[in-house]
């Protein structure tokens, strides 16, 4: 922060229809007169002296130097010597929680309406450590690393999300009997800090529990109400917050946030959608909501609260919408209309 006040933010537009969504976002912000700079990087993989693939000098001197980033979807490139960007920068900045709240928005009609349930996932190891080889040919074989500090400090930072959010259920999800060693290990050491949260969480009122991976799966479309606050390992997690998501409306309404030690990123859970890429038609709202995270976590709450407040209106009393939710708005004239709504 300057001494007016104002934050630089690291702002990573990404591929695909991330520059649109960007824009649309920078415009929102322009609108309510939040006092950020932001500081538009290139995320084009490089490849390292080591021949690994990795995110240029500038993103890492930028981030290093403002601690938030904004960051719209990175395309993949499919095939071999290619790291997940997503991956990368996650682990260079050792973001190690990713937060996704899944929240019914009022009007998009769901199957059950009232869906309200926040998954937090470690985000740096598990089958996403990115260590994968050939052992002969045709046998390829990765690990799965899973390391009790990891295991810890994402446990942790779930416990004290659910007593800062006054959350109301923690549920610890994990193949402990299949994995026994792997998940075993992330299933201890989420109990062991549940014992250290006991008395707050019971002062507070909230309950810990415990469930396999199958039966959450199983309860969680059945029957979505009986979840609140999930933390789980990588992959797990990543599959059921898509599930969430596919829950409350599609990922065009998912924000998330990757918090780690230093510094955090914000962005939205969808991808580059190159099927309607350049042409208008994306919807902005999951990387908006992702924004009212950032703002949130940067301590401008007042400012998030009125840019979601404006996109409920739009949504729920103007019946303003995206292809994705049956509306023909385009992406600018949904934009616009929510900067109408704007307090
Ligand atoms: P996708 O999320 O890009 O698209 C899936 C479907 O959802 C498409 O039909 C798309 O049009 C639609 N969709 C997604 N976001 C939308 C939005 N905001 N508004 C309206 N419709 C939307 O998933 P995919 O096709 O599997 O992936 C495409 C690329 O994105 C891949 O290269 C993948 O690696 C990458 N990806 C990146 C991230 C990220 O950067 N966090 C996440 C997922 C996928």
């Amino acid at each position: 922060k300057d001494a007016g006040g104002t934050r630089v933010i690291t702002l990573m537009p990404g591929d695909g229809i991330g520059p649109e969504i960007s824009m649309a976002v920078i415009k929102v912000l322009e609108a309510v007169k939040a006092p950020l700079i932001f500081e538009p990087v290139d995320v084009t993989p490089v490849t390292n002296a080591q021949g690994h693939t990795t995110v240029p000098d500038q993103v890492i001197e930028s981030m290093n130097r403002t601690k938030v980033g904004l960051k719209g979807p990175l395309m993949t490139p499919v095939g071999t010597g290619f790291r997940s960007l997503n991956l990368t920068l996650r682990q260079l900045f050792n973001l190690y929680a990713n937060i996704r709240p899944c929240k019914s928005l009022p009007g998009v009609e769901t199957i059950y309406g009232d869906v309200d349930i926040v998954t937090i996932r470690e985000n740096t190891e598990g089958e996403y450590s990115g260590i994968e080889h050939t052992l002969v040919n045709g046998v390829v074989q990765s690990i799965k690393l899973i390391t009790r500090p990891a295991s810890l400090r994402v446990a942790e930072y779930a416990f004290q999300y659910a007593l800062d959010m006054k959350r109301k259920k923690v549920t610890a999800v994990a193949e402990s009997q299949a994995m026994r060693m792997s998940d075993g290990l992330f299933l201890t050491c989420v109990r062991e800090m549940a014992a250290k949260y006991k008395s707050k969480m019971d002062k507070a009122g909230i309950v810990y529990e415990e469930s396999t991976m199958t039966t959450l799966c199983l309860n969680i479309v059945q029957d979505p109400r009986r979840y609140d606050l999930l933390v789980l390992p990588n992959l797990y997690g990543d599959i059921i917050s898509d599930t969430c998501a596919g829950l409350i409306g599609g990922l065009g309404l998912t924000p998330s946030g990757n918090v780690g030690t230093n510094g955090a990123i914000f962005e939205s859970v969808h991808g580059t959608a190159p099927d309607i890429a350049g042409k208008d038609l994306a919807n902005p709202t999951a990387l908006l909501l992702s924004t009212v995270m950032m703002l949130h976590y940067i301590g401008m709450h007042e400012h998030a609260d009125n840019i979601e407040q404006a996109v409920l209106k739009t949504i729920k009393e103007d019946n303003i919408r995206t292809m994705d939710l049956g509306g023909k708005a385009k992406c600018s004239e949904y934009t616009n209309a929510l900067i109408n709504n704007l307090k």
